[in-house]
């Protein structure tokens, strides 16, 4: 992926070859020609400014795909799934030393993720209702 070829400014193609021209001076000794098309471009700071412009953007291209792989990477080991990200949050919450339902604020009993009976009652329904919810949608998803 990060192999860079030239290629042509005029039809793109990567058959660029570079030749001297015996007849110019040392300093502008640098032609770049393009075998499809017949392009040329003269003289050796136009040739490298040429190369070096399009290794920049490259480069940059190179380095957004890389970014562009990464945050998709990342996308994907994100938890899709709401019972998935529930868990994950009960045990940020644990963690914060708070009851493992989320909306309660006080801290959990000793031998509990939650504060009292009735959060992990809630929590369960809350799990119950998002469990219909998600099933509803599933089906009418499906249906569409
Ligand atoms: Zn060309
Ligand atoms: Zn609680």
């Amino acid at each position: 992926m990060n192999d860079f070829r030239f290629s042509c400014l005029h039809c793109n193609s990567t058959s660029v070859y570079m030749e001297s021209d015996p007849r110019v001076s040392w300093e502008k000794d640098k032609i770049l020609r393009c075998y499809i098309c017949g392009w040329s471009l003269y003289g050796k700071d136009a040739v490298e400014d040429a190369i070096k412009k399009q290794y920049d953007a490259h480069q940059k291209l190179v380095a957004e795909e890389a970014a562009k792989e990464a945050a998709k990477k990342a996308v994907a080991t994100l938890p899709t799934d709401w019972e998935e990200l529930h868990i994950m949050k009960q045990e940020s919450r644990k963690r914060q030393g708070l009851c493992a339902h989320l909306g309660c604020d006080k801290p959990p009993k000793s031998n509990s993720m939650y504060c009292s009976r009735k959060c992990c009652v809630k929590n369960a329904h809350y799990k119950e209702r998002k469990r219909k919810e998600n099933a509803v949608l599933r089906t009418s998803s499906k249906a569409a």
